[in-house]
Parts: C-alpha cells; structure tokens; sequence
C-alpha cells in the first residue's frame, strides 16, 4: 500500500476518488510542524494547499516521499529546490483555479472604483454616506496588468468585455487578443488601473515600491490577488495616505493573517478594500483543483 497524507482540506469528491484507490491508503488531518515532521518517514505522498510549509526539514526527514501534490498554483509554501535534490516530484495545478481569482480580481477592483465595501460598512452602522461614495467608471480607463499568464489572460477577457483599454507586462508572453503589450515604465505611466498576477520570486519582490508608484499616474487603482510579497506595504500604505494612489485592493498580505502594525493600520484606511485570500476559494476551483490534482497523481503512480 502506498501511504498517502493529505495535510489541508481537499475538494470531497477529490478525497472520494483518492480513496477508490485500493493500492492507497489515505489519512487526512491538518497536523502542524511537529506532528507532521513525526509522521513523515512513513509517508510515500503528500497532498498540501496553502496553510502547510513544505520546508527543507520536512522534505529531508521524509525518507520514502516521492510526491508533494499541492492543490493549487503556487509553490511559494514548498521549498522546491529541496524536493528536487531528493529526487521528490512535486505536481500542482495550474489554471485550475483561473477563473474564480479573475472574477475575484474583478470583485476588487469595482470594489475599490465603487466604494462597495465601504458602502455596505456604512449601511451596517447606520450612516448614508451617499455623497461621500462617488467613484469612477472602469469603462475606457487602461487597464495595466503585471503578469499575463493564466490568471493574467482572464483578467484581460473580462477587462475587454467591461470596455476598457487593457496594456500588460509579460516577459514570456509576446500578445494575447487586444492586450497591448508594452514595458514596466509605459504600464506605470498609463494605466489608471493596476492590477498584478505574477509569481512571488526575487525579480518581483516589491516591485510595487516607492520608486514605482511615483512613476505611476495620481489617483492610480492598485489590485494585488497574486502573492502578498510583490507590493511593499508600506510604500502602499504611505501613498494611500497621500493621496497618490486612489484606492487599492488585496486578497494577499505579505504577512497572512495581516495582523501585524503595518497591516492593521493599512487596512482601516477607507480606501483599502481587501479578503483573507479567498482567489480560489470556490466550489468550482475547489473541486477542479482536487480532481486534478488526483488525477496527476494517478497518472505518475500509473494506477
Ligand atoms: P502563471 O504562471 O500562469 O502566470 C504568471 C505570469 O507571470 C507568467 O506568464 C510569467 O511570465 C509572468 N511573470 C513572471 N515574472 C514576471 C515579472 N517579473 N514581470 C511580469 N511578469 C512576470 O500563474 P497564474 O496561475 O496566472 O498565477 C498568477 C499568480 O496568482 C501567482 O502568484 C499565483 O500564486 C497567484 N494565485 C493567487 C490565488 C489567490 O487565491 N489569490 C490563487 C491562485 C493563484
């Protein structure tokens, strides 16, 4: 029997087929650093989201693990160069959950251009802040996406479809439909929103900084549903405050849950509209993410 530890909630219908199995035999429990480094010898595979940190100590300890499935895209809680020099796979699912952060992406930034977030806020605690709630139109403003992958690509489709006038960054991605591609200083300089979906890596840590949001138009939009890491809160915090930039949204923190003094205040500013990380957070993304990530692992097992 192969041992299978699935240390995050996984989609049922995933569990349902991980289980039909019969040369697996599957546990699942959310077990934290300490447990979990006690129980690795024996585990063969093991399945994460987010929450778990594949570190170096755990790959290493893990003496007979020969897959990390992580649900989902990003890799940034594995330490993927330790499973490599031990010869572990490690499988994700990209695009599988594509869709429901674009839309959430899209939830944001009308969110932040409508004040929707502050408006239910006000209308919880009794107040009719109607003439202090005025926005903008996303139509024919330019859109200036950072990083025009899978999640990039959606973002774009439904940007065209609202009538705006979509500009993006991409290194690897020479054009898609009626994106204009441009370079990082014509996508400051231009958009009237920005909206970022690369990976976390040295090239893109804080490459929303101080330096680059001078560069960007007054009265900017900034979106951040990729990883927490890209944008230099304080920066952000310091331009929000004065005005610099408009409004920004967040699913990601460089620190999660943003409970730390820099993110506490940054998110009672009025203009801050954010979500504890919920891009993929849907029944649909969900039971794709699971699926295929069974179903990867199926196909390396070759059962
Ligand atoms: P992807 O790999 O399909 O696309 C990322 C793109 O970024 C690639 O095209 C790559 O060429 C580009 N890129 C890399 N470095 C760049 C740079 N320095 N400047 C500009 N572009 C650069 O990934 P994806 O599936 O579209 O995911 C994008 C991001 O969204 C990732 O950080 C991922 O972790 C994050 N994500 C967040 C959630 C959430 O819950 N909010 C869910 C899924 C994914």
């Amino acid at each position: 029997m192969i041992r299978v530890h699935v240390n995050d909630p996984l989609d049922q219908e995933a569990m349902n087929l991980l289980k039909s199995k019969s040369q697996l035999d599957v546990t699942s429990e959310h077990l934290e650093r300490d447990n979990l480094i006690t129980l690795i010898p024996q585990i063969e595979i093991l399945i994460v989201r987010s929450a778990t940190k594949v570190t170096r100590e755990i790959i290493e300890r893990g003496t007979k693990l020969k897959i990390i499935g992580r649900a989902g895209v990003g890799l940034d809680n594995i330490d993927v160069n330790a499973a490599k020099e031990k010869g572990v796979k490690v499988l994700n699912t990209p695009g599988a959950s594509a869709i429901s952060v674009a839309e959430l992406t899209f939830g944001l930034m009308l969110s932040a251009a409508r004040h929707i977030a502050r408006g239910t806020k006000d209308l919880k605690e009794g107040l009719w802040t109607k003439k202090e709630l005025e926005g903008y139109e996303l139509f024919g403003k330019t859109l200036g996406i950072i990083g025009l992958g899978m999640i990039g690509k959606e973002v774009a489709k439904r940007a065209l479809a609202f009538g705006m006038n979509v500009i993006a960054y991409d290194p690897l991605v020479p054009g898609f439909e009626k994106v204009r591609m441009v370079d990082l200083v014509e996508l400051y300089r231009s958009s009237d929103v920005i909206t970022l979906h690369v990976p976390l890596t040295e090239q893109t840590k804080h490459m929303i900084n101080a330096k680059t949001i001078e560069k960007m138009k007054d009265r900017v939009i900034i979106v951040n549903a990729s990883r927490g890491g890209v944008i230099d809160e304080e920066a952000l915090y310091n331009a929000l405050i004065s005005g610099k930039v408009y409004a920004a949204a967040f699913d990601v923190f460089e620190v999660e849950p943003p409970q730390d003094d820099l993110r506490k205040k940054l998110l009672k500013l009025p203009n801050v509209v954010a979500t504890p990380h919920i891009g993929a957070s849907t029944y649909e993304a969900q039971e794709r993410v699971g699926k295929e990530l069974v179903e990867r692992i199926f196909n390396e097992l070759k059962i």
